[in-house]
């Protein structure tokens, strides 16, 4: 049997894959069983931030796993400590808790809001505000965070104590009972749309006038993905939480949720753990990450996201380009999925996300490499 009949046979059918086995990659090039090579702009949706196999990531990878894979939470590892100071270090916050994914992530922000809220306002204090249009996860109770119903359907009953509001925030929610409010300043899912400076300043402003936790999703938007270290830090806020995952750790899983020092003492011994959670090998990948997101990556990548901007504008079959930094989208005339399904075919792998293409490319494409993935990309969208 055929790859394709064997995963149909017996892999759960969540996923819409596309007819192509990729067996193998450097940087940002992979090739499939056949040797057919493809350029990279999705990284895995946001996740290989320095591409396929990336030797400085492998090095760090294959060193932590010579000397220890994995330890229970019981005893400390160098990695989890060490990821900890230089995620506090480099955004401001004072502790992190470690997880596996993006939705667990969200999942331990929002019990950290429940109980912070619950020994501060009170345990009625509850409800975690979110936008309409955003995603969080897929756990029951990150999919009741996220403000898109067609998630929902057949899932239900949710967790409740979840409102989803009009992402322009002009009616403020009644204060009264919120515990926080939860957004993702680039909503990625929801077809790359970056929330306008003011709007998120309104957000931040009703949250510090109620005493409500300001949440930001960086799962998607993290570790240098807009051209900043996290998204939020392009907005000038401060937020109470922060949690992210996907480009973490470079390809392995990650989840990090990072509390600012109001809230850093709210979760004590067994409120919350995971067995996998600040595994060393993981957050050794994500230590030689962090180290190479530095001034000089962050500027590249603002360069790469204009460049992207500037190239798409204006070309024949787009109606308009979005987003910040390496994480672009476009809405085009034609079709998004049958955009992305000629681009694979002609060599270019590349995501949706609603009615746009999305870009993800690794962080560190290079130029010459990204022009081509651009020019083929440009033939696709013009039709
Ligand atoms: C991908 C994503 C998630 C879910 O992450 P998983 O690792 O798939 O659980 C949550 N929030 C945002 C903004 C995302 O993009």
């Amino acid at each position: 049997m055929s790859i394709t009949e064997r995963d149909k046979k017996y892999v759960a059918g969540t996923y819409n894959r596309f007819p192509v086995e990729i067996a193998s990659g450097s940087g940002s090039v992979v090739y499939d069983t056949a040797g057919k090579r493809y350029i990279d702009l999705g990284s895995g949706i946001g996740v290989t931030a320095f591409g396929i196999a990336d030797p400085l990531w492998q090095q760090a990878v294959t060193r932590q796993i010579g000397l220890v894979q994995h330890m229970s939470n019981l005893y400390y590892t160098g990695p989890c400590v060490d990821l900890a100071e230089m995620l506090c270090t480099r955004t401001g916050m004072s502790k992190v808790f470690f997880s596996n994914s993006g939705a667990e992530a969200n999942e331990c922000a929002i019990k950290v809001a429940r109980k912070y809220q619950a020994e501060h306002k009170g345990p009625e204090c509850s409800t975690i505000v979110t936008l309409k249009n955003s995603f969080h996860g897929r756990t029951l109770t990150t999919l009741a965070a996220t403000g898109q119903d067609h998630y929902h359907e057949l899932f239900t009953p949710l967790t409740p104590g979840f409102l989803s509001v009009d992402p322009d925030f002009t009616e403020l929610p009644d204060p009264d009972r919120v515990a926080a409010i939860l957004i993702e300043c680039i909503q990625g899912e929801g077809g790359v749309i970056p929330l306008p400076q003011d709007t998120v300043r309104r957000i931040a402003d009703y949250a510090a006038a109620h005493d409500i936790l300001l949440m930001v999703d960086e799962v998607q938007t993290g570790n240098g993905r807009t051209g900043a270290l996290y998204a939020y830090m392009n907005y000038g806020i401060h937020p109470d939480v922060v949690s992210t995952a996907k480009g973490l750790a470079g390809g392995l899983p990650l989840g990090a949720t990072l509390l600012s020092e109001k809230v850093s003492g709210t979760l004590g011994f067994g409120d919350h753990g995971s067995t996998f959670g600040g595994n060393p090998v993981s957050c050794a990948a994500a230590l030689s990450v962090l180290s190479r997101i530095d001034d000089s990556l962050l500027a590249s990548v603002r360069e790469k996201g204009q460049y992207l901007m500037d190239s798409f504008m204006d070309a024949p079959g787009v109606e308009s380009v979005s987003g910040m930094g390496l994480m672009i989208g476009i809405k085009c005339r034609r079709n998004a999925g049958d955009v992305v399904r000629e681009a694979l075919s002609k060599g270019v792998l590349c995501l949706t996300a609603k009615d746009r293409v999305r870009l993800l490319p690794a962080l560190n494409i290079p130029m010459d490499i990204l022009k081509e993935a651009v020019d083929i990309l440009k033939e696709c969208i013009a039709g």
